[in-house]
C-alpha cells in the first residue's frame, strides 16, 4: 500500500453493523486527529440492511426489525453521535400485553403465577413441572465458548413475562440479552424441557423462539441463541432463583426502543456522518488478501484496501471470507438463514374495536395457523398508523416453515386475513395490504454454533486488518450487530492507525 494516501478501510455492507463500523472508525481516526479513508460499499440502492422502514397511506411499514433492544451502550452512543437521541421513542404501555394462540384461542402471558395459571397456557401437570423448576438439578459447567447474547434471550415465562422491554419482534417480552458462563451446549428445548418440564418448552419457550429467530427451539443452540439463559442457571442453579436476585437487586430489564420516524433513521444517520463514504449499488463480489493489504472487488471494479470489515448478510458473507479463509467460509456456509415474509394489514379502527391493545401474539405450533405471529403495529409504537387504522404485522417462514415464505404476494394476503379472522376476529377488508420478503432473514445458531464461532475466528484470526461483523456468529439482533460492527471498526482503525 502506498505511504502517500491515508490508509484506506473498506467495509463490505451498509446495514447497521457496517454503519456502526464506519462511525466509530471515523471517530477514533477524529479522536487521533488522523486521516483515515473509510469506504462503506452496499450492494442496494440504499443503505440500511434489514432495517428499513417505508411510508404508505399514512402508515409507517417496518418490514425488517420495529425496534432494538436498549442493551448495548455503544448503541447508545451510536444514536447521540447520529443527533438522534431526542428521537428515541419507549413502546406504549399497552404493549405490555402479550399472547399466545394455543388450543384455539389467544392467551395472555400473565405476570402473575395464579394469572398465568388461570391462562391455560399450561395444564395441571405442565403448571406443577413448572412448579419445580428451582427444585431441577443445574447442568454441570462444561468449557465451550458462548455465544454473545441474541437481541432478546433468555429467561423464561410465568412470573416475568409480560413485562415492558422486550425486544423481540414477536416474543413473549421474557427474554433479555447478556453474557454466559460457560456451559455445554444443547438446544433451547432440551434446556427449557430439563428446567421447566417438555409442556413449558412446548408451550412457551417454542412459540418465543419464533418470535425471536423464526427458528426451531429443537435446532438452536441455548448457548449461543439464549445466553442469558444459561448463565442464570449457572449462577443461580435455577432460572425462577435468578429471576428473583434480579428484581432483589432492582436492575431494570433493557427496554425496546424504536425511532420516531422509524428504525431506518439510524442507518440513515449514520450514512450521512462525515468521514465516512458510502456508495451504494456496489455489490462487493470477491475480497482477496494481497501484499500486507485487500483487493476488493466489487461491480464498480478494483479498490485496495488496508483493512477490510465484512458486515454482509448471509450468505454473501461466507463467498466474501473465502477469499481469504476457505475454511472460515465453510463453516459459514453450515449457518443456515431461512426466508422471512412479513405482511402489513391496514383496517378501518372499527374492524380491530373488539380487539384489547396489546403487542400482539405469537402462534404456537400444531395450531393449523400458519403465521408465526402477528404484532398490533398500532398499540406498540406511536406513530405507526393514523388514528382512524389499525395496523397489523404478520411472520411468516423461518425455518419452521420455510415454504410459507415463498408464497406469492396474493396467498399470503389471502392467508393473513384467513388466519386474522380466525385468532382475532377480524373480519374485513384491509385498507391496505404488503408483502416484504426476506430470502435470507436470521441466521440461525445450531447447537454446535459457539464451538463454530470459535474455529471460524481462529481461522480469520491470523488475518491481519479482516474483520467479520454483522449478525451472523455473536447475537441476532440489531443492538449486538451495531456493537459487533463497532468493536471491528473500532480495532481496525486502532490498528491502521497505529
Ligand atoms: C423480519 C425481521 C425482523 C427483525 N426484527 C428485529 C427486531 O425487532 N429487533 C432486532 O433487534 N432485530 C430484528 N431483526 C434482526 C435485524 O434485522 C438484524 O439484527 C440487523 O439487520 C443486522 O444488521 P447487519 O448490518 O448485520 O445486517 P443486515 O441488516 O442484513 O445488512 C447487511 C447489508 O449488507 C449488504 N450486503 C450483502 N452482501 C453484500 C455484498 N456482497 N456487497 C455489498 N453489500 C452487501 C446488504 O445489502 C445489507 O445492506 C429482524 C430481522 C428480520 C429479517
Amino acid at each position: 500500500m502506498s505511504d502517500e494516501r491515508a490508509r484506506r478501510l473498506v467495509i463490505v455492507g451498509g446495514g447497521p453493523s457496517g454503519l456502526a463500523a464506519a462511525w466509530k472508525a471515523s471517530a477514533e481516526a477524529q479522536r487521533a486527529g488522523a486521516a483515515l479513508e473509510v469506504v462503506v460499499l452496499e450492494a442496494d440502492a440504499r443503505v440500511g440492511g434489514k432495517a428499513r422502514t417505508g411510508f404508505a397511506d399514512g402508515l409507517l411499514i417496518e418490514t425488517g426489525p420495529q425496534g432494538f433492544l436498549d442493551d448495548q451502550p455503544v448503541l447508545r452512543e451510536m444514536i447521540a453521535a447520529c443527533g438522534l437521541a431526542e428521537e428515541v421513542i419507549e413502546p406504549e404501555p399497552a404493549a405490555n400485553r402479550r399472547y399466545i394462540y394455543r388450543g384455539g384461542k389467544l392467551r395472555q402471558l400473565q405476570r402473575s403465577p395464579l394469572a398465568f395459571a388461570r391462562s391455560g397456557l399450561l395444564g395441571p401437570f405442565g403448571l406443577a413441572r413448572l412448579a419445580m423448576e428451582p427444585l431441577a438439578p443445574a447442568r454441570p459447567g462444561g468449557d465451550d465458548r458462548l455465544g454473545a447474547g441474541t437481541w432478546s434471550s433468555s429467561s423464561p415465562a410465568p412470573t416475568a413475562p409480560a413485562r415492558q422491554g422486550g425486544d423481540d419482534r414477536l416474543g413473549a417480552g421474557v427474554l433479555t440479552s447478556g453474557d454466559a458462563t460457560p456451559h455445554t451446549d444443547e438446544s433451547l428445548f432440551d434446556f427449557a424441557a430439563r428446567r421447566m418440564g417438555r409442556q413449558a418448552a412446548a408451550r412457551l419457550i417454542s412459540p418465543v423462539v419464533l418470535g425471536i429467530f423464526a427458528g426451531d427451539a429443537r435446532r438452536l443452540s441455548a448457548a449461543a441463541a439464549f445466553p442469558r439463559l444459561v448463565a442464570m442457571e449457572q449462577a443461580h442453579g435455577s432460572l425462577f432463583k435468578a429471576m428473583r436476585a434480579g428484581r432483589k437487586r432492582g436492575v431494570p430489564p433493557p427496554g425496546h426502543r424504536t425511532f420516531r420516524r422509524g428504525i431506518e433513521a439510524l442507518p440513515r444517520a449514520a450514512a450521512a456522518l462525515p468521514g465516512i463514504d458510502v456508495a451504494c449499488n456496489r455489490r462487493v463480489t470477491a475480497i482477496q488478501h494481497r501484499g500486507g493489504g485487500f483487493a476488493v472487488t466489487s461491480s464498480a471494479g478494483g479498490l485496495a484496501a488496508d483493512a477490510v470489515v465484512v458486515a454482509a448478510d448471509l450468505p454473501s458473507a461466507a463467498d466474501l471470507v473465502d477469499g481469504v479463509s476457505p475454511a472460515a467460509a465453510e463453516e459459514l456456509r453450515q449457518i443456515e438463514s431461512p426466508p422471512i415474509a412479513v405482511v402489513h394489514t391496514a383496517f378501518e379502527v372499527a374492524a380491530a374495536a373488539h380487539i384489547e391493545p396489546a403487542y400482539g401474539f405469537l402462534v404456537a405450533r400444531g395450531e393449523g395457523i400458519r403465521m408465526l405471529g402477528c404484532q398490533y403495529e398500532t398499540a406498540t409504537f406511536s406513530g405507526r398508523s393514523p388514528e382512524d387504522r389499525f395496523l397489523t404485522r404478520s411472520m411468516y417462514g423461518g425455518s419452521v416453515d420455510p415454504d410459507a415464505a415463498e408464497l406469492d404476494d396474493d396467498a399470503l394476503i389471502e392467508l393473513t386475513l384467513r388466519e386474522l379472522r380466525r385468532t382475532v376476529g377480524i373480519d374485513a377488508t384491509p385498507t391496505s395490504t404488503s408483502v416484504a420478503r426476506w430470502p435470507h432473514a436470521i441466521p440461525q445458531y445450531a447447537p454446535g454454533h459457539p464451538q463454530r464461532v470459535a474455529r471460524i475466528e481462529a481461522a480469520l484470526d491470523p488475518i491481519d486488518g479482516f474483520y467479520l461483523a454483522g449478525n451472523v456468529l455473536n447475537g441476532v439482533g440489531l443492538s449486538r450487530a451495531v456493537a459487533v460492527g463497532a468493536e471491528c471498526g473500532e480495532r481496525a482503525a486502532k490498528r491502521l492507525l497505529a
